[in-house]
């Protein structure tokens, strides 16, 4: 599947650690859980973003391998869809067992390919466990409803059913977490599957098809292409792809949106977000400080709940400028094999040139660069994609830096005189994914929860990730669909429900064109 020798030399103080990198030299789709053999036509390079270096080229589908593997789901499909859910989940408890064995191994890879420092990598990990560990309660999760006599003689219940094939397409910055958000729970209910990761870091999605498959699970059940928009097109086009989960930028979400339900297909499309977080006057400062450093620049700020912006309300500014900067002073910034870093590098040359654009057009729009990424000293190769932790301070809603998601470690600062005017901000931004709120005043937060316009909230904590058995997922231009991932959303999202009304006593033999009522 892949050229791996995974010879890790751990160091003396944790168990973590290596300190040489492997290359994964050619990285290929996954079809009925071996590896595709033939050649592709077109090929995308992966880097180590901390050196910048190739270590990796991915095949790129075609719509040929799509149908390939759509097919292989499709077959797979005839008997995974009424396989029993003991049966469904036995495997799920077994992946679940080596997903935590290989966790370390799993996050290394993350971080090789994605640049996050270690300790984020075994974060993603974990929360996309929790999802396998939700979805393996399945036979709690679809039972049906039933009602007795709802007529004579007559019972009416619910039953829930699988879809058939179904596909994930995943952005690059959680390459473990955001797959396992979608395809454990939709593998529950008794679907086939097909991910299509992101190019950028595609080998995390290969590593847990290969998890999946040891655990026992038949061939073609998931499956794994790579590639690019030719991929994703050829899926959305796909007739037997029923139902798309998309989780990326916002512009790809809206256009997955109308293709795949334009196709008659369901399909939930996550886009991109603009985070805003709230500081009221009466709040923890100290608090404050450390969760807008962590939130801010944690994962070099690709995160699509990342606190992007703070609204400083009345006289909280000063404070937090002094204390973030305090904070960002002892930031390492640091390749992911560094035990001691804290932030990695972004993800590709040209995001990382994009991001630092933004620290110019910031400064020619009249914003205030407190702290200057550009300047902040680097731990790392030369060639690697890096860029320190920013702040603006004094920004307006109507510069860029304030409407554009920028995707990296660069929070901005508004400050405003009022939680009436902090809120008009957050409700007339078109994202909606995350918002929070610092404070000590009960009245306010409830105030805050009930009027902010986003799909997750957090009260004195920045980065509200539901736990998974609740749902993710934004409002307004953050998503396009009508569920939300995983949790109970995503049983939904991968199942249909169908009513049935079942007569088995008192049946009279008298033919009548009479509309049936209850008696
Ligand atoms: P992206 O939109 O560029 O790519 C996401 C996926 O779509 C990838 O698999 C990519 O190959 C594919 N793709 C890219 N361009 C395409 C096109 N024109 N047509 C069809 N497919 C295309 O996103 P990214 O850069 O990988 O990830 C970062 C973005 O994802 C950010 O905007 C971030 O906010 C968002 N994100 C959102 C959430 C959420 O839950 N709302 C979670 C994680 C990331």
């Amino acid at each position: 599947m892949q050229a791996t020798c995974s010879q890790w030399f751990l160091d003396d103080q944790s168990q973590l650690y290596p300190q040489a990198v492997d290359v994964v030299d050619h990285v290929t789709h996954v079809i009925n859980n071996k590896a595709w053999s033939g050649t592709a036509e077109r090929h995308g390079e992966v880097h180590d973003p901390a050196t910048g270096k190739i270590t990796a080229m991915v095949d790129f589908a075609t719509a040929k391998e799509v149908d390939l593997a759509v097919q292989a789901a499709a077959d797979a499909f005839s008997i995974w869809g009424s396989t029993s859910i003991a049966k469904r989940t036995d495997i799920l408890f077994r992946f679940r067992e080596l997903l935590s064995a290989k966790r370390v191994e799993l996050a290394r890879r993350v971080s090789a390919e994605h640049g996050k420092v270690l300790n984020d990598a075994l974060g993603e990990v974990s929360r996309g466990i929790e999802v396998v560990e939700f979805a393996s309660g399945i036979g709690q999760l679809i039972k049906g409803e039933f009602s007795e006599n709802v007529s004579t003689g007559i019972d009416s219940y619910s039953i829930r059913q699988p879809l058939g094939v179904v596909a994930g397409i995943t952005p690059f910055n959680f390459p473990a977490m955001v797959p396992m958000w979608m395809f454990p729970v939709a593998i529950a209910c008794g679907n086939t599957f097909v991910l299509k990761p992101s190019e950028k870091d595609p080998s995390t999605a290969v590593f847990l098809a290969e998890l999946f498959a040891e655990a026992g699970l038949p061939e073609g059940v998931f499956n794994v292409v790579h590639g690019d928009q030719v991929a994703v097109e050829a899926i959305l086009d796909h007739p037997r792809v029923a139902a798309v989960s998309f989780v990326g930028s916002t512009a790809v979400a809206r256009s997955i949106y109308e293709r795949s339900a334009k196709a008659g297909k369901r399909v939930q499309a996550l886009g991109g977000a603009k985070n805003h977080m709230i500081v009221m006057p009466d709040a923890d400062m100290d608090v404050v400080a450390d969760a807008a450093v962590n939130a801010g620049y944690g994962s070099a700020g690709e995160r699509c709940m990342a606190i992007s912006v703070l609204v400083a309300v009345g006289s909280a500014g000063d404070l937090i400028v002094e204390k973030i900067r305090e904070r960002v002073g002892h930031l390492k910034v640091a390749p992911s094999t560094d035990p001691k870093a804290d932030m990695g590098p972004l993800i590709t040359l040209e995001h990382r040139d994009r991001v630092a654009s933004y620290l110019d057009s910031g400064v020619s729009e009249g914003a205030v660069l407190a702290i200057d990424g550009r300047q902040h000293k680097i731990d790392g190769e030369p060639g690697g994609f890096w860029l320190g932790p920013s702040l603006f301070d004094n920004v307006e809603p109507q510069m860029s830096i304030y409407r554009n998601e920028i995707f990296g470690p660069v929070l901005s600062m508004l400050r405003v005189a009022d939680l009436d005017e902090a809120m008009e901000l957050i409700n007339t931004n078109p994202y909606g994914n995350g918002a929070a709120i610092f404070t000590s005043d009960g009245p306010t937060a409830r105030r805050f929860q009930a009027e902010a316009e986003a799909g997750m909230i957090g009260i004195n904590l920045p980065i509200p990730v539901p736990v998974s058995y609740y749902s993710f997922g934004g409002w307004n231009q953050s998503l396009f669909g009508d569920l939300h991932i995983y949790g109970p959303d995503g049983v939904r999202f991968y199942t249909r429900a169908k009513a049935v009304t079942a007569r088995w006593t008192g049946i009279a033999h008298k033919a009548t064109l009479a509309f049936p009522t209850n008696t």
